[in-house]
């Protein structure tokens, strides 16, 4: 479902930031990518997004190959990957709701349809009763989880995060977490970028590790 084979990824004409990059996830999979700052995390997650091209090599999401891939072809892309970065990008010129209706009525989904997706979605993240509110008024655990909610509103088969637990508490870390681990549970295949360690050894889950040489690592963990 998502492979990378002989990825090759620099931006310019800098150095190598993935180098010959091997791996494959099954439909269904937990994977935590784990390294230091600035080894790759956010880089890796953007070609799966297709947000960012490959250097080199080929990769598939999907049975797409994202490399081939035609201009017509990335709406389906943009549909199969919610892609949460760091910078949650939400608007915060119109209420939460509206942020959440967005990829829909980009989609082109009729509004009753969408608007009952929408509040489906924020309920699932826990944010029922919060629509009205614009996202300037919400916690960071909040706004995280409203991202959550924008992102998966397509019910995307893929969820690719960016570091979902950087500024947040324990307690809402835990809680972003286990929205994750609920997506999961109903099928959809979930990669989560983080560089807390304590975090990941209490999932012990799948994790693939670049470390600050670049150097490449695919560990196995407990299935949960
Ligand atoms: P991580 O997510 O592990 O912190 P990134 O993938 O964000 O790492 O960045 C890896 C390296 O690539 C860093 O040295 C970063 O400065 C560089 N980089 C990231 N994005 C760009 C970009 N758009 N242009 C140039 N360099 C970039
Ligand atoms: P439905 O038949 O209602 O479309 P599915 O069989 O697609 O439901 O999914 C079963 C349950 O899992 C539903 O509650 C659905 O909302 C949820 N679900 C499935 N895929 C996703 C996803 N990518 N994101 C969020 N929720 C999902």
């Amino acid at each position: 479902m998502i492979e990378f084979q002989h990825v090759f990824k620099s931006y310019g004409r800098g150095r190598n930031i993935l180098a010959d990059i091997n791996f494959r996830i099954e439909p269904g999979e937990f994977v935590f990518v784990s390294g230091p700052s600035g080894a790759g995390k956010s880089t890796l997650l953007k070609l799966i997004g297709g947000l960012e091209p490959s250097s080199r090599g080929a990769v598939h999401v999907n049975g797409h190959r994202l490399d081939k891939m035609s201009a017509r072809a990335r709406p389906y892309l943009r549909r199969a990957v919610g892609i949460i970065l760091q910078d949650t990008h939400l608007l915060y010129d119109r209420s939460a709701m509206n942020n959440v209706l967005l990829p829909l009525t980009v989609a082109g989904q009729e509004r009753r349809q969408a608007q009952t997706r929408a509040r489906a979605a924020m309920e699932k993240v826990g944010l029922s009763g919060k629509e009205d509110l614009n996202p300037i008024e919400m916690s960071g655990g909040e706004q995280q989880r409203l991202a959550i909610a924008r992102a998966i509103v397509n019910r995307p088969a893929i969820l690719v995060v960016d570091e979902p637990t950087a500024n947040l508490d324990q307690d809402s870390a835990r809680r972003i977490m286990e929205v994750f681990r609920d997506f999961n549970r109903v099928g959809v295949t979930t990669l989560i970028a983080s560089h807390d360690r304590a975090l990941m050894a209490s999932y012990a889950t799948r994790t693939l590790r670049i470390d600050h040489q670049g150097r490449f690592f695919d560990t196995p963990g407990v299935q949960l």
